[in-house]
């Protein structure tokens, strides 16, 4: 490798490294929401219909309810697509993703930066949550793979990137 090349790839390095000094600080995103609001067995729930196991936590409100952001971080994307429907994907601390789907509004727009007080939408049936009860459905997902979490479940290799919200949340 040349000089220059030792160079970018030690800044690259010293980057992840500080990602993964940012403390996570998970809060639940749903104002208000308990225990009570959720299936604590809700992740990898099988079978979840063409997800084939369930990759994260459905959080139940009324419509309209606030998310906040559950970490700092900056928003990646947001917008529609058809499972998720209205959706807001934040990278956040430990380089990981953390991913906001049917909610009613969005209210926030690519790129800003959020933090732990910032409301970035509100709960809705969006996507394919259309005619169910209203529901946030937030999963975490690592870029860097835990292989080490991979097991025997249906789909027990995609643990390595899919994160448990609810182990936060109860800590
Ligand atoms: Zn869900």
């Amino acid at each position: 490798m040349s000089k220059k090349g030792r160079k970018i790839f030690r800044v690259l390095l010293i980057i992840l490294f500080i990602g993964f000094l940012i403390p996570q600080n998970l809060k639940m995103p749903v104002e208000g929401a308990k225990q009570s609001d959720y299936n604590s067995k809700s992740f990898w729930f099988y079978p979840w219909g063409k997800s084939v196991a369930h990759k994260g936590v459905d959080i139940f409100a009324r419509k309209g309810t606030a998310i906040y952001s559950s970490t700092t971080g900056i928003v990646l994307s947001s917008g529609e697509i058809k499972r998720g429907g209205n959706f807001v994907l934040i990278l956040g601390p430990k380089w990981r993703l953390h991913y906001y789907a049917h909610l009613d509004k969005v209210k926030v727009t690519s790129l800003s930066f959020v933090n732990r007080n910032s409301k970035i939408g509100t709960v809705g049936t969006s996507g394919n949550a259309v005619g169910k009860a209203p529901h946030l459905h937030y999963s975490i997902l690592t870029l860097v793979p835990y292989i080490w979490r991979i097991d025997d479940d249906k789909q027990g290799w995609k643990k390595m990137l899919y994160l448990n919200p609810i182990k936060y949340f109860e800590d």
